[in-house]
């Protein structure tokens, strides 16, 4: 099914991502957890990312096709504008197609590393991910369902917050029907986003999902966050000062996170976007707290 329809039709979508896993007992660990753990909450999709080198993008391609293939579930394929060009990105939107995945989230990507100097990572013409929404359309008409990107604390690169915006509602406006954000941790981000977008004439029909990365790992989760720029806030690191138990840091990390997706959903966001690091439980821990059952409902 197409993300969009399905959100129309729901009315709010609740949402899981994924990352390629390396080996084929990973991908194997993966898909239990997807299936037997995950689907019982019905997301409206389940989204898969999308690597730098080949043997990586295969790998998402495979899964997506599994997932819509193999299961109920709606997968989106991430998809990057990374050492492609429009032919080579035209082929893998017509495998995507042919495989039944009907979802895509349009992405730049960046630079991967160790990448030789003079390597071009971005072609002409594909510097940005409106020209992924573009060529996806051109080359598909009416096939798939586009996803955007966006960053509520600003890109790393930005110029400034309402360059960002302004680009952000240009890709939108270039045909995406759904956004996702980049993980933040204080609801005032994603709320500040929302107003500066709506200036520059956003599409007020066009649901922009909030990104949840529940904390499970503080040193990670703040290395992650110095990457994509979201901030680790002072408070929150204080919570997580000298707590060594994992269990423990998880409970804490699901407790600051359902609080923020209280806050979001009060707030009007349109749904809840899991980065669920191919793991399921502060996930489900988070639903439970949120008092919400499958596709979002009230838990009965
Ligand atoms: C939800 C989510 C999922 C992601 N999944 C993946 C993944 O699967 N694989 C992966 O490799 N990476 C992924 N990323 C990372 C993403 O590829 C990087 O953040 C990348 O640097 C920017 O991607 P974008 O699509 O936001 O780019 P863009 O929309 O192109 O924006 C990048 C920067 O360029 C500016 N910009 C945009 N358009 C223009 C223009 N026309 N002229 C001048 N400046 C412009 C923007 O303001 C911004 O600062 C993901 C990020 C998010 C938030």
């Amino acid at each position: 099914m197409r993300v969009r329809d399905l959100i129309d039709k729901q009315g709010r979508s609740f949402s899981f991502e994924f990352f390629p896993p390396k080996t084929p007992e990973a991908e194997d660990a993966l898909f239990d957890v997807i299936v037997n753990e995950l689907s019982p909450l019905e997301p409206t999709f389940v989204s898969v990312t999308y690597g730098a080198g080949g043997s990586t993008r295969d790998r998402t391609l495979r899964i997506v096709a599994r997932i819509a293939q193999e299961t109920s579930l709606t997968p989106v394929a991430h998809l990057t504008t990374v050492l492609a060009d429009q032919e080579e990105l035209g082929r893998i939107i017509d495998a995507l197609a042919a495989s039944g995945v009907e979802n895509i989230l349009a992405l730049r990507g960046d630079p991967p590393p160790g990448v030789p100097e003079g390597t071009v990572i971005h072609h002409p013409g594909l510097e940005h991910a409106i020209d992924l929404v573009k060529l996806i359309h051109a080359r598909r008409p009416g096939d798939f369902s586009v996803g955007v990107a966006v960053h509520p604390e600003g890109h790393p690169q930005s110029t400034s917050l309402e360059d960002d915006a302004r680009y952000f509602v240009e890709k939108v406006r270039a045909g995406a029907e759904f956004v996702v954000t980049q993980f933040f941790f204080e609801a005032k981000h994603y709320f500040a986003l929302r107003e500066r977008a709506i200036r520059y004439g956003f599409p007020p029909d066009v649901p922009i999902l909030p990104g949840i990365m529940p904390v499970t790992n503080a040193s990670q989760i703040k290395r992650f966050a110095e990457l994509s720029g979201a901030e680790f806030p002072a408070w929150l690191a204080d919570r997580f000062a000298g707590v060594e138990n994992p269990a423990d840091v998880r409970a804490i990390g699901v407790e600051v996170a359902t609080q923020l997706c209280e806050e979001l959903l009060e707030g009007g966001a349109p749904g809840l976007h899991f980065y669920t690091l191919n793991r399921s439980t502060a996930t489900r821990e988070i639903y439970r707290n949120l008092g919400l059952g499958p596709r979002g409902s009230a838990a009965s």
